[in-house]
């Protein structure tokens, strides 16, 4: 049976429905307001819009910020406070008449490609999302590491360089503080005070940089641009080697905004893995780019999505 994956994030409401393939057959995109009631509503017509033609098993919602899984609800997620703390289960269920849970959007995104992407031939696979922030998720052996609330897997929190850049969440040096979008932008600012001549420097006589124009300027061979790529997938290569240390996964699949810059990012990273992890099972993991771009919450949430039976409405390939 089919199911309904939704994309809930600060700007806009993304819904779809999945086949049991994966197969995205229907998508509705409605902007986000944050303000209680009107938020609650725009999600619950966005869920009986994109269903109304299909036959569903259930609904999974992926969501920014600190999800309670055990009690489908966002503990705090920035532009969406105003449905922090609402038992969304019930009060969307009660709307839409379906089966609804609650998932961090990185974790339904590392499910995602864990099913439908690039760690679709694995059973163990750690995933990075490298965009506006840095989001991780892990499965291991086939079951999607949660923890004890439904909280774990941050994996852009993992502290790399303790004096370094201060962090969204308040701490310094995080993997988000150095290898996101956001921290590219801020490192190419910061080139272009140190080299005025370079290609940064004079663009940020016109504007200013963001990591964006690092890659445009990368892909056309510019040496302080690739400097700012390489310094990124450095940060991101010791965080790897921590992952790969703990976890012992087959297949790192890297996605986001950031990993368009494909090698001139994952290289570095990779060197760096090889050079700082102890594990022997270093030179076995593969580091790939993942495959399902922005759609990967949303289809990883609609793989999420458990039935009357509390099963998977979409279940587990056979091979797992
Ligand atoms: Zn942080």
């Amino acid at each position: 049976m089919n199911a309904v994956g939704v994309d809930v994030g600060g700007t806009k409401i993304a819904a779809g429905v999945v086949s049991p393939e994966g197969e995205l057959l229907n998508e509705v995109i409605y902007p986000t307001e944050n303000v209680r009631e009107p938020l609650l509503s725009t999600i619950a017509e966005a869920i009986t819009e994109v269903q109304r033609d299909y036959e569903i098993g259930g609904v999974c919602l992926a969501a920014p910020g600190f999800i309670l899984a055990s009690e489908n609800k966002i503990l705090s997620a920035a532009n969406l406070e105003a449905i922090e703390g609402i038992p969304l289960k019930e009060e969307l269920g009660r709307r839409t008449g379906l089966q609804v849970a609650v998932e961090n959007d990185a974790n339904a995104a590392a499910w995602g490609e864990f099913r439908f992407g690039a760690g679709e031939d694995v059973d163990n696979l750690v995933f990075v999302t490298l965009g506006t922030g840095v989001g991780g998720g892990i499965i291991s052996h086939g079951v999607l590491l949660r923890g004890a609330r439904g909280m774990g897997g941050e994996l852009g929190h993992t502290t790399i360089q303790p004096a370094g850049p201060r962090c969204g969440c308040g701490n310094r040096g995080c993997l988000e503080a150095l290898a996101s979008g956001t921290a590219i932008g801020r490192r190419a600012r910061e080139v272009a005070g140190e080299q005025p001549d370079s290609a940064l420097g004079r663009l940020a006589r016109e504007r200013t940089p963001l990591g964006e124009d690092v890659l445009a300027l990368a892909r056309k061979g510019d040496g302080s641009a690739l400097e700012v790529l390489r310094e990124a997938g450095t940060w991101l290569g010791i965080g790897l080697a921590t992952f790969v240390n703990v976890f012992d996964p087959e297949v790192i699949a890297i996605g986001g905004g950031v990993s368009e810059a494909g090698d001139l990012v994952l290289e570095p990273a990779r060197r760096e893995l090889r050079l700082r992890s102890c594990s022997p099972a270093k030179g076995l993991v593969e580091i790939r780019e993942a495959t399902l771009g922005a759609k990967s919450g949303m289809l990883g949430a609609a793989a999420l999505a458990r039935g009357e039976d509390g099963e998977y409405v979409l279940g587990v390939s056979a091979t797992r």
